[in-house]
C-alpha cells in the first residue's frame, strides 16, 4: 500500500485561519492509479527509478528480483491526467511570480525527494496567474500550506466529491 491517503494535513487544516476546507468522504479519495495490490513488492519504475518497497515508493536502489512496473506518478505524467492542481492569483502573486514559482520549485522538490509518487505534472504562469498540477492529492495542499505559512494569505482545499482530485488555491 502507499502511505495512507489523508494521513498528512487535512484534519488540521480546517482548523487553521484563513483555510477553507471542503472535506470528502475518504473512501472516494482512492487513487485509481495506486489501487492497493496493483503493485506487488519490490517493484522498479523503467521510468523514474522509483522503488516500490514496504508498501511505499522510495528512491533506494531496486533489490534483485525486482518487479518492472511504471508507478502511479509516471503513468499519471504520461497520461496527462494529474490528480491534484494548486492555482496562485491576486496582486501580492502578480508582483511576486518569478519568487513564488522559485519558491514552489523548490517546495516541490523537496517533496518529491521524500516521497517518489508526488510530483508536478506541469507549470502555467500567465501574468495574473500560476496553475500548478500534480500526480497526487498531498503536494497541492503540501504546497498551499507552504505558501500561507511563508507569505500568509488565503488558502482554499477542496476535494473532489466522488474522485481522487484536490483543487487548491492559494490568493493575495
Ligand atoms: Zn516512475
Amino acid at each position: 500500500m502507499l502511505r495512507p491517503i489523508g494521513s498528512a494535513t487535512p484534519a488540521t487544516l480546517a482548523h487553521t485561519a484563513n483555510v477553507a476546507h471542503v472535506d470528502a468522504p475518504a473512501q472516494t479519495r482512492l487513487d485509481p492509479y495506486a489501487i492497493p495490490g496493483s503493485y506487488r513488492a519490490p517493484t522498479h519504475c523503467p521510468e523514474c527509478g522509483a522503488v516500490y518497497l514496504f508498501g511505499r515508493w522510495t528512491w533506494t536502489l531496486a533489490p534483485r528480483g525486482s518487479a518492472t512496473q511504471v508507478c502511479p506518478a509516471c503513468r499519471r505524467i504520461a497520461d496527462d491526467e494529474p490528480a491534484g492542481t494548486l492555482s496562485i492569483d491576486g496582486t501580492f502573486a502578480e508582483d511576486h511570480r518569478a519568487e513564488l514559482l522559485e519558491f514552489i520549485a523548490v517546495m516541490a522538490e523537496q517533496q518529491r525527494i521524500a516521497f517518489p509518487i508526488q510530483r508536478v505534472v506541469s507549470v502555467e504562469a500567465s501574468a495574473h496567474r500560476i496553475d500548478v498540477s500534480t500526480t497526487d492529492i498531498e503536494l497541492p495542499q503540501y504546497l498551499g500550506e507552504a505558501l500561507r505559512a511563508a507569505y500568509e494569505g488565503r488558502l482554499d482545499v477542496r476535494y473532489g466529491a466522488a474522485d481522487y482530485s484536490v483543487r487548491v488555491s492559494w490568493h493575495r
